[in-house]
């Protein structure tokens, strides 16, 4: 029996991967950071690698660790790690690892000499996002350094990559300045002699709008997922998650009757009141108080009032709701249940955050279908 359920549809995962690598030459990471999504790293992973993607892309090193631990042998590269995190043991467990700055390249080799094998390398330019990797006007220092870690044996420079900053806009102008820059960095690094098999820019929205991006890999991750990269076109996507809960109690209330903290709802007239057993504790924003993101069977119903740490309340109306009934949070859409969209939409957010919120809550069962 369960309160509360995260139902994964690991059939969409591999459909949606196999509607990337269709929609591409280049190879396809699934990038399965952040829990995958919400929908669980381990198992993203295995249905990703199933329905076509090659290789796999986290942030962290644990996160890394955890799909080694679990048997998956896949091409993994961690891109985010800290000065001091374990690059030892992730070179050791065969991750491959980024660098966008001596000082990084600096802990890459240092860990290579520990673990005893040259690390396998994505060098990271910033072609404008500001975010991580190395400015154009620092980069070629970073490629004779690395060239020079290469030719120690330290490292093995097998990509070069980049991000974008305005991929869900295809036709933004940014797009193409970034290109150029992107090339002329895989340039400078040929004429240092490296010419790294993976080169790689575009994310889910890239991989499916802009051909001229993908390179030899793309990097995917809410594709694989069915989250629309970009609105109003769904790319034959279908969202992975389901996410459903039990009516922990229901009552009867007349009109005039305030509702949960702060009485921030007052139902207009006698209705029926039904408490979830999901808050803000288990993924789902406080900001969705007083929307109407909760579906019954047939019709979206109000969540009446503020959404507290562990539960809150629905305005059920006359829908003969009693404890026990399911109600559904969130899904594909197929039956009129609200969307990750959706969610996002009402709270002024993108579904990224939505799905992710509910990545290893310990209250929510999750199951895979
Ligand atoms: C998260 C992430 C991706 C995947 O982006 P999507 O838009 O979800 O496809 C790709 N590359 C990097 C560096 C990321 O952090």
């Amino acid at each position: 029996m369960w309160q509360a359920s995260i139902s994964i549809d690991l059939d969409a995962i591999r459909h949606n991967v196999a509607q990337l690598t269709a929609a591409t030459t280049a190879q396809v990471m699934a990038v399965v950071k952040g829990d995958g999504y919400g929908h669980g790293a381990v198992e993203s992973a295995r249905a990703a690698l199933d329905g076509g993607a090659s290789r796999l892309g986290v942030a962290t090193i644990a996160e890394a660790l955890q799909l080694r631990a679990a048997g998956i042998t896949a091409p993994t590269l961690a891109w985010l790690v800290a000065p001091g995190m374990p690059r030892a043991e992730a070179l050791a467990a065969g991750v491959e690892l980024s660098a966008g700055s001596l000082a990084e390249l600096d802990e890459v080799c240092a860990a290579a000499a520990v673990a005893g094998r040259p690390a396998g390398l994505h060098l990271k330019v910033d072609t404008g996002l500001g975010r991580g990797g190395a400015r154009v006007e620092d980069w070629l220092q970073l490629v004779e350094a690395s060239a020079k870690a290469q030719a120690d044996g330290l490292v093995e420079v097998v990509g070069v990559w980049s991000h974008f900053v305005h991929a869900d806009q295809p036709d933004h102008a940014t797009n193409a300045r970034q290109l150029t820059a992107f090339a002329e960095a895989v340039d400078i690094l040929a004429a240092a002699g490296l010419r790294p098999a993976l080169r790689h820019i575009a994310n889910s929205a890239a991989a499916l709008t802009l051909p001229e991006s993908h390179f030899d890999l793309v990097r995917a991750g809410s594709a694989v997922y069915g989250l629309r990269p970009m609105p109003g076109r769904d790319f034959g996507l279908r969202p992975a998650m389901t996410v459903r809960a039990r009516v922990a109690f229901a009552k009867k209330v007349p009109a005039g009757c305030g509702v949960s903290y702060g009485h921030t709802y007052v139902t207009p007239s006698p209705t029926t009141l039904a408490v979830i057993p999901l808050g803000y504790a288990d993924g789902i924003p406080r900001a969705a108080g007083n929307t109407p993101l909760a579906w019954f069977g047939s019709v979206r119903r109000t969540i009446a009032g503020r959404v507290s740490m562990d539960q809150f309340v629905v305005d059920c109306g006359d829908d003969p709701v009693v404890a026990g009934d399911v109600v559904t949070l969130l899904g594909p859409g197929d039956r009129g249940e609200p969307t990750a969209d959706d969610w996002a939409t009402v709270l002024g957010t993108v579904s990224y955050e939505i799905v992710a919120n509910f990545g290893g809550r310990a209250r929510i069962r999750r199951s895979y279908v």
